[in-house]
Order: structure tokens, then sequence, then C-alpha cells
């Protein structure tokens, strides 16, 4: 049986005394919730996030992280730093990532690999474009995604792994995936890890993000395929976060 997870994505916002207020918000409503809740924070804040939460259910979790274990990368922050801030999660492909800074399969998969060797669990984010989407070949650039991590580091690398099935389209956009466009995605997606093997297929949480809100939370997570939600605006109003947690 998958857990559900609800990570948020806070992207570049927040301040010392915004994401202090948020955590409080999020932090008083989490008694009620059956479900896993994570927030990904900027970086200078990790710190002050994982004190804020220490010994809380919601778990800390960055944005990116390097692909590089040290050395002279200005302005890179590996693994190992994560781990140091209290991490439990770290997206890595996101496709604002992909987009803005050119991000290859290759490099997300080494940045995986590294969050996977210091013990924090690598959120694998996927999805296409709405051109890719109007093309048809929606499953294919999915595929391509996640094999790229496979094909460097074998199906084992996604024992104990999420990921994060995001529709460039729906991403910020207001606009959402129908859950039923979701699902096959999802569908697609655990059948691909199955044909490498059955266990990790049916044990990988496949998250669903793109728009997700209170509004539309509850059928989207009602689809056998999706196990939770990466959620970015809706992730910055504690009583949205709070309800999609409810939801789920
Ligand atoms: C995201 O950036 O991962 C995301 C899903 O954003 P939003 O919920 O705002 O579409």
């Amino acid at each position: 049986m998958r857990k559900t997870l609800i990570a948020g994505n806070w992207k570049l916002n927040g301040s010392i005394s915004s994401i202090t207020e948020l955590v409080r918000g999020v932090s008083s409503g989490l008694q009620s919730l059956n479900c896993e809740m994570a927030v990904c924070a900027p970086y200078p804040y990790l710190q002050m996030v994982s004190e804020q939460l220490e010994s809380s259910r919601l778990k800390v979790a960055a944005q990116d992280v390097s692909e590089h274990d040290s050395g002279a990368f200005t302005g890179e922050v590996s693994a190992e730093m994560l781990l140091d801030f209290g991490c439990s999660y770290a997206l890595v492909g996101h496709s604002e990532r992909r987009s803005y800074h050119s991000e290859s399969d290759e490099q997300i998969a080494e940045k995986f690999n590294r969050l996977k060797l210091a013990g924090i669990v690598p959120i694998l984010c996927v999805g296409e474009t709405l051109a890719e989407r109007d093309e048809g070949i929606t499953q294919a650039v999915v595929s391509q995604q996640v094999l790229a991590v496979i094909e460097k580091f074998g199906i084992s690398a996604l024992s104990d792994s999420v990921i994060a099935y995001e529709p460039v389209w729906a991403i910020g956009t207001g606009r959402t995936a129908t859950p039923e466009q979701a699902q096959e995605v999802h569908s697609d997606i655990r059948t691909l890890l199955a044909s490498f093997d059955e266990n990790i297929a049916a044990k990988t949480q496949i998250l669903y993000g793109g728009s997700m809100n209170p509004g539309n939370a509850s059928s989207l997570l009602a689809m056998p395929d999706i196990d939770g939600g990466l959620i970015g605006g809706a992730s910055l109003k504690a009583d949205d976060f709070l309800a999609i947690g409810q939801a789920a």
C-alpha cells in the first residue's frame, strides 16, 4: 500500500517572516492529516525551517541539488550539505530547471544519484510540453525522462524514490490535467517501471503536479495511480496546502 505524499514547492518565494508564519500555519493543522507532507524551501531557509520543524511530521525538502559532491562549483549545493540541513527529500528535474537552466536528462540522473548516495529521497520531476502533447508524444517524452535514470543507474535506483508527473502546460497556469489525463500518464510510468521490476513499480509513489488546488485535489487523488501531489502556488497558503492534505 503506497502512502500519499503531498509536497509543497515554494520556488523563489518567501522571507524569514513569511516562511515562519507559513510553517506555523501548516504545522498547526497537521494532526488531522493521514498523509506524508513535505515542503521544498529555498536553500537559505532550509536550516530555519528544519529547526522550526524539529520532531514535526512535516518534512523538509530542497528544490534542487548539485550533480557534484564538492569542489570548484560556485553557487552549487551538494546532497551532503542538504543532509546537514535536515532534508528528507529534494526535487530534481523540475521543468523550470530543465527549461531555464537547460538541465539535461543526463545531468538530472547524476543529481538523482547524488541524492540517493546521501540517503535523501529524490523526487524526479517529468512531464511534457503542450507542443509535445499536441504532437502525441507525451508517453515517449515522459518515458525517456524516467529511462535516463534507469539506464545510468539501474532500476534499483528507483527504489525508495518518488516520481512527480508535471505536465509543463499545467504548471503555474491554472490549467490542470484532468484526472483521466493524469491517470493515463501515471499508469504508463508504472507500467514502464514494472517492465524492469514489478515490486519497485508497485511501491513507487507517483505524484501529480500542475495547478493542483483544494478544488481539484480530491478528484485527482482519487485516481488509482496518483499517490500524491507536488504543489506550487497553493502551497504558499497554509489553509490551501492543508486542504489538499485533507483531500488526500
Ligand atoms: C510546480 O511548480 O511544481 C507546480 C506544480 O506549480 P503549480 O502548482 O503552481 O502549478
